[in-house]
């Protein structure tokens, strides 16, 4: 359960926030950033490991060539510009999991700066500008749970030291929670889209610190800031940003003063915590590395690179709304990621009518997949499937409730709809008119009134008998045919 300071209403207008991010990702390179160890996650602790990302004194960093060309993928797709020569250097501090005691990164000359991304913000869009997006390399983990003796002990697994990030800096221009959770969002679809990390947060790919403070409404000058560290999902950095916003207004209006720190985020009981003062602020006494070159983007390498990034969210929306007739709004929803954007244009472009799988995507997919907390990815129905499925209603072989009721049995039975359809007997809508006639007869010898009715001019009773013949027919009646019959009896 959230709980949240009391600040009033009228103290809280009197503040704005101001938010800025900082996104480490990790790239999918097969190997280190500086060595060619495996970056594989979860092998044994401790064996992906070599004297370089030891840190053992006479090794010598190697840099990866893929993990600048991931680096250059991402900060292109983030608008960002590539400066041709950047500098690595050594950012030094003390960590038990850092065994170099300093980490090889970017400080004054990073790889890419003035990006921005547009985000959704209330009615309009509003762009959050990135600072910049350098490299460096991950350190190892500390464990404090998992092993016999870790009442008393911290391990460590430096299986992780040296993989390579990227970090992406941003402006402080994010105003809100909900604007910083927009972000993040859309940050990680474009570099899924990119295809450089696979963004997986409980493994850590992907993780955020966030720089808040408020200040009152008008005024220039920033508040102190504090910063949390290592929330592990969006939802939680928004709820933190929320507490963090109205504890720093308490503090404020109480007289006091803010003290600049770290905190921590406790989802559980929905509170942040500090953790170190940093009134000390940490002087990492950067200088440049002197075991690596400056690294020297050139034009054509550039050109080489940006060659490869695959299309964007933003431009794929706009040309599927002009390829297959799409609304922007369901646009929107199917490339919601990129596996199923892929999946949704191989199945759209297969079936006679891709509106009609973009709608059933939405009407009929996902609305069933949101009802059973499942991914997309862990669909039992395939596009495959709905594209059979848009076919068979396309052609008039099945009805709209047909295709409903096996699309509820292809979730019961955890099958694809091409499955079940089998299963079922590949079941066609009823056009044989002498049943159908029967059917007819029936339903209105029971309903002279409304016979009267219709031939005293309301035509709109057609739709009743009509209801009344699918309900009788459950739905197996071609509607078109019932209609026709209809007609011709009521008219006669
Ligand atoms: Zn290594």
């Amino acid at each position: 359960m959230v709980t949240t300071p009391d600040s009033d209403v009228a103290a809280r207008a009197k503040y704005e926030p101001v938010i800025g991010l900082e996104v480490h990702v990790q790239l999918l390179t097969a190997t280190k950033i500086f060595c060619s160890c495996s970056t594989r996650f979860g092998n044994p602790p401790n064996t992906n490991v070599c004297p370089v990302c030891l840190g053992m004194p006479g090794s010598l960093p190697v840099l990866n060539r893929k993990a600048v060309e991931f680096a250059v993928l991402a900060a292109t797709a983030l608008n960002c510009r590539i400066n041709e020569t950047s500098i690595f250097a050594r950012k030094n501090y003390f960590y038990p999991d850092l065994p170099k005691g300093y980490q090889i990164s970017q400080y004054d000359k990073p790889l890419a700066e003035h990006g921005f991304i547009e985000i959704q913000a209330g009615a309009g869009r509003k762009k959050i500008g990135i600072t910049r997006v350098h490299l460096e390399e991950d350190a190892g983990k500390s464990l404090h749970e998992g092993f016999p003796d870790a009442a008393e002990k911290t391990a460590i697994d430096l299986n992780r030291t040296g993989v390579p990030l990227i970090e992406i800096v941003s402006e402080p221009d994010i105003a809100s929670p909900e604007e910083a959770y927009e972000y993040l969002t859309l940050l990680k679809e474009i570099i899924l889209y990119t295809g450089v990390s696979d963004c997986n947060m409980e493994e850590g790919s992907l993780r955020c610190d966030a720089n808040i403070s408020v200040r009152p409404r008008g005024q220039k000058e920033l508040g102190t800031k504090t910063e949390i560290k290592n929330v592990n999902s969006f939802r939680f950095i928004r709820e933190a940003l929320e507490y963090e916003i109205d504890r720093q207004i308490d503090v404020l209006e109480s007289g006091a003063k803010i003290t600049q720190e770290t905190r921590l985020y406790n989802a559980d009981e929905g509170r942040t915590y500090g953790m170190r003062s940093k009134e000390q602020a940490h002087d990492y006494r950067y200088f440049p590395e002197p075991d690596l070159l400056p690294l020297v983007v050139d034009e054509k390498w550039k050109a080489e690179i940006i060659n490869q990034l695959p299309e964007l969210p933003e431009a794929r929306r706009e040309r599927m709304v002009n390829d297959y007739g799409i609304t922007e709004y369901d646009a929107g929803v199917l490339t919601y990621s990129k596996e199923l954007a892929d999946q949704f244009e191989a199945a759209a472009k297969a079936a006679k009518n891709p509106k009609r799988v973009a709608n059933l995507v939405q009407g009929e997919l996902m609305g069933r997949l949101k009802a059973k907390n499942l991914e997309i990815g862990q669909s039992p129905i395939s596009m495959r499937g709905v594209a059979m499925s848009a076919d068979l209603v396309e052609s008039g072989a099945i009805s709209g409730k047909m295709l409903k009721d096996l699309y509820d049995l292809s979730f019961e039975r955890g099958k694809d709809f091409p499955a079940v359809y089998d299963e079922e007997g590949r079941p066609v809508q009823s056009s044989d008119t002498s049943a159908l006639e029967k059917i007819i007869d029936e339903i209105m010898a029971a309903n002279p009134k409304q016979i009267e009715q219709y031939r005293a001019g309301k035509k709109t009773m057609i739709g009743f008998f009509v209801g009344q013949v699918m309900k009788a027919s459950k739905g197996q009646a071609n509607p078109q045919v019932v209609n026709e019959l209809l007609t011709k009896k009521l008219e006669g």
